[in-house]
């Protein structure tokens, strides 16, 4: 995992997807770059009395859209390039769905499974206070991501609005239903990826219910799971991982009863009777559709031969190397690109955002009839730009959200 540069490969994607706009050479300088970074160190009182430094960075990639926008990690493995990556992948992801928002990411360098609810406290607090100048719901909205979740979001919010001295629940999303969050936000992401699926079996003649993995078992691995039976009537689980383990069963799981196991134990691994397999099988198997729901690099030149799913919907940010994907697409694998799989997201978060601005909520069923409307138009939007250009699904989802970025750029004449 460590030989690739995640911030290189999205370079690398955005030189391609130029290329083929034929950009001008500022303008691809522009947008290899991010406009704004910040970095900084935390001092974070623990629970043993003892004062400890994390480093925290904040990357707002473009702002040509709109307000940077995207998640903040907490990660022990974060670099600096990977936040790059992240935000530069925040921009193109915005602008496929086509959101009046930029790209943005931050990270913590920390492992969140070794600190205490008090500790994690302090260290969201002290991230705000290091850059609460800089966020805002007209300069950069975060959101949770890998190892954060509505709670940290809840106390960010709290700091924000000491700081400021005012209500702003709109700089923050995916907050808790009772502080300004929205419905329909914790299962976004998964539901907006197994829309793409859904879509992607129509065009593909693919069965909806057939055999599925999930390779990473967080928030929006559970819910892929969760959603499988009422977005596309069913389908057979067989086979789950998490950092600790992976176990498949020919028959199916029961999304349910693995969700409850993970949730209770920490782990999918104990779950009653399963197979263990390696987290290098679990990808190489015989499905219909594979869910990588887990972190960057997962499926490179190593494996991608061996990758046996027909469809192939990135839940997780980057987990396919660019060698990688020409693989996958000589083999006639149909991968879901990350930008577009992983969209429901942010499109969420979105309508959070213009909730709270009027402070009128909206039910459940409304946030699902409009996220299924922006991911099915994005979905055939890639999809039409992949048969005019005749690349691979993610090179037609970078021509897609790069020219939109790009145009907004010119609009504006900063090109
Ligand atoms: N962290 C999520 C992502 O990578 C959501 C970002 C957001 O809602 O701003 O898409």
């Amino acid at each position: 995992m460590e030989s690739y540069n995640s911030f290189h490969v999205a370079q690398k994607q955005v030189a391609e997807a130029a290329k083929l706009l034929n950009l001008d050479r500022a303008t691809v300088e522009l947008l290899s770059y991010p406009q704004r970074e910040f970095s900084c160190t935390l001092p974070v009182k623990m629970d043993d009395g003892s004062v400890k430094i994390f480093h925290a960075y904040r990357i707002q990639y473009n702002f040509a859209r709109g307000p940077a926008k995207g998640g903040i990690r907490f990660h022990p493995d974060e670099t600096v390039d990977i936040i790059r990556a992240l935000a530069s992948w925040m921009t193109w992801k915005t602008a496929v769905v086509d959101l009046p928002l930029g790209g943005g990411k931050g990270g913590v360098v920390c492992d969140p499974k070794k600190l205490s609810e008090r500790e994690l406290e302090n260290l969201s607090r002290a991230y705000i206070r290091a850059v609460a100048e800089y966020i805002g719901p007209e300069k950069d909205i975060p959101a949770p991501d890998v190892y954060t979740n509505p709670q940290t979001m809840a106390w960010m919010m709290d700091e924000y609005e000491t700081i400021v001295h005012r209500h702003q629940p709109g700089v923050f999303t995916d907050k808790p239903l009772q502080i300004g969050g929205t419905e329909g936000r914790r299962d976004a992401t998964a539901r907006g990826g197994v829309t793409t699926v859904r879509e992607a079996c129509k065009i593909l003649d693919v069965n909806p219910h057939g055999r599925y993995a999930i390779q990473g078992f967080g928030n929006a691995g559970q819910r892929a799971a969760l959603l499988h039976e009422e977005i596309l009537g069913g389908g057979k689980l067989v086979a789950v991982s998490d950092s600790r383990g992976a176990i498949y069963n020919p028959d199916g799981f029961n999304p349910k009863d693995l969700v409850t196991h993970k949730l209770t134990t920490g782990t999918v691994r104990s779950f009653p009777g399963a197979q263990q397999i390696s987290h290098e099988e679990i990808l190489e198997l015989d499905v219909d559709v594979l869910y990588p729901a887990a972190l960057e690099n997962a499926i490179s030149e190593l494996n991608a031969e061996k990758i046996k799913a027909k469809i192939v919907c990135e839940l997780a940010n980057g987990p396919t190397t660019p060698e990688a994907d020409l693989i996958l697409f000589r083999k006639g694998v149909h991968v879901i690109p990350d930008i577009l799989a992983s969209a429901g997201g942010v499109t969420v978060s979105y309508f959070e955002m213009v909730q709270d601005s009027y402070s009128y909520f909206w039910d459940e069923d409304l946030v699902h009839k409009r996220l299924d409307q922006k991911l099915t138009k994005a979905y055939h939007s890639v999809q039409q730009a992949m048969v005019q250009k005749r690349v691979h699904p993610r090179l037609a989802a970078m021509v897609v959200g790069v020219a939109r970025v790009a145009e907004a750029c010119k609009l504006r004449g900063w090109v």
